[in-house]
């Protein structure tokens, strides 16, 4: 499924650090009609209504903001703590070595709003569930999240689906 989107992204062994298969959808993106065809396969798996698409910094902002547009949804911005001027609201999460903070505008959602939640791919799962309750936290209606690609042998979508939230990749690569 996907196989000619799947073969647009290019795996870097031992990036960042030895032992990560590193999922480059750079590729992906510098293909005019694949990046078109995964942002038209994206809107395709969306359960509407949804009013704000929550992308992820800084790769899950080029497809929650593609995909945005044939939603006709906002953008939403979920960043790293520091770079948004106005109030924030944060949510701390662990990485394998210490922890993580993901902030967004406190007033950047209406509560009962229905926020699709993107970024480029899942793995663990810590960033997307850390996102989900920052979001929750605001009182957005969270009901689905969707990613270009999972590493289902990491779990990442499972522990998201135990939070409520339906999970849809387009890509899943094995392994690490
Ligand atoms: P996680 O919180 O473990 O689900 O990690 C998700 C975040 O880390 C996403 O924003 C990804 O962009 C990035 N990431 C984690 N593992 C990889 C990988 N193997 N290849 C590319 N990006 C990755």
């Amino acid at each position: 499924m996907n196989d000619d989107l799947k073969a647009l992204i290019r795996t870097i062994p031992d990036f960042p650090k030895p032992g990560i298969q590193f999922r480059d959808i750079t590729t992906l993106l510098l293909d005019p009609a694949g990046f078109a065809t995964t942002i038209e396969r994206m809107a395709a798996a969306a359960i509407g209504p949804i009013d704000l698409v929550a992308g992820i910094e800084a790769r899950g902002f080029l497809f929650a903001a593609a995909l945005a547009l044939p939603l006709r949804a906002g953008v939403l911005l979920i960043r790293k703590d520091g770079k948004l001027p106005g109030a924030t609201i944060a949510e701390d999460y662990t990485l394998e070595y210490g922890e993580d903070r993901i902030v967004m505008h406190e007033d950047a959602l209406v509560p009962g709003q229905r926020v699709l939640l993107v970024d480029d791919l899942i793995a663990t799962g810590g960033t997307a569930r850390a996102a989900v309750r920052l979001l929750r936290k605001a009182g957005a209606a969270v009901e689905q999240a969707q990613f270009v690609v999972d590493l289902p042998d990491l779990g990442g979508a499972e522990t998201v689906r135990a939070d409520g939230v339906r999970v849809d990749s387009l890509i899943q690569f094995a392994g690490h």
